[in-house]
């Protein structure tokens, strides 16, 4: 495949030129009513290096460097009916949604001489993308299991690309979340099963937040993918996120500066 001589150069031209691109074509895919800019503004590109990724399976490191993570924001009006067969459309609409953006940018990455490969959800995929994405900056581990990313909440499906492009890259990012999660008992009290755990717990090595998928699949399963613990975290509920990240920012530089 051919390659690009200046890297960053180009890495930083391709980014302004795939934003316009999506722009324009996801607004034409999505012809639903809504503006385009209204679609482009709720999906979020992030980027991060395989190196810092605990998880990458040794066959992916061998092919792609980078991965690309997608994310495409549920509707909440529609996920708030959760468990409910609205809220499970809705989780189908965003994963389809979701792979449409992965096989955009891989296609664009393909033109432009890159390997790429498309990932996409629901089923499991060759990329564990909840590590991924925390690498890439998206968002941080809630309680309830799921990332929670300070505009979204916790309220999205993921895609992603693997891909070879000497894209920029992103570090991991905190905002509060695991302190907040350690005061909140949202998520534990509205999970039917119970299988949300008050405190984390070591999982091989590691403490961190503990979801029992015995308690959870057989739920899951029975009502339309549940949901109910990602529609009911506060920093799903529009318009709250941001504001609550600001706030445990300015709590953070109080308490620093004590
Ligand atoms: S509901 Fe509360 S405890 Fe659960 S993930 Fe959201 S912020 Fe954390
Ligand atoms: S998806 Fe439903 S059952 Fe599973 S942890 Fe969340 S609220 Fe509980």
């Amino acid at each position: 495949m051919h390659k690009k001589p200046d890297a960053v150069a180009y890495a930083r031209s391709f980014l302004v030129e795939w934003k316009n691109r999506l722009e324009n074509d996801q607004g034409a895919e999505f012809s639903n009513g809504k503006g385009i800019g209204q679609q482009f503004s709720r999906s979020f590109l992030s980027l991060f290096l395989r190196y810092a990724h605990e998880n990458w399976p040794e066959k992916l490191s061998a092919e792609f460097k980078h991965v690309i993570i997608a994310a495409v924001h549920h509707d909440y009006e529609r996920i708030s009916k959760a468990p409910n067969p609205i809220a499970g459309a809705e989780v189908m609409v965003q994963y389809t949604r979701a792979a449409s953006v992965a096989k955009k940018i891989a296609a664009w990455l393909h033109q432009e001489g890159w390997e790429a490969e498309p990932v996409t959800g629901p089923m499991a995929s060759r990329l564990a993308m909840i590590p991924a994405a925390i690498q890439a900056g998206f968002g941080e581990l809630g309680k309830h299991g799921s990332l929670i990313n300070p505009e979204f909440g916790s309220s999205f499906r993921l895609s992603a690309v693997l891909t070879n492009a000497p894209l920029p890259l992103d570090e991991p990012q905190t905002h509060g979340v695991d302190d907040f999660c350690s005061s909140c008992k949202i998520c534990e009290d509205a999970c039917p099963p119970f299988a949300i755990t008050a405190d984390k717990q070591l999982v091989r090595g590691i403490e961190k937040w503990y979801v029992d998928f015995d308690r959870c699949l057989p739920f899951f399963n029975e009502h339309q993918g549940c949901a109910i613990c990602i529609a009911e975290c506060p920093w799903s509920r529009p318009g709250v996120g941001l504001n609550l990240a600001k706030k445990l920012a300015r709590k953070s530089l109080k308490t620093n500066d004590q």
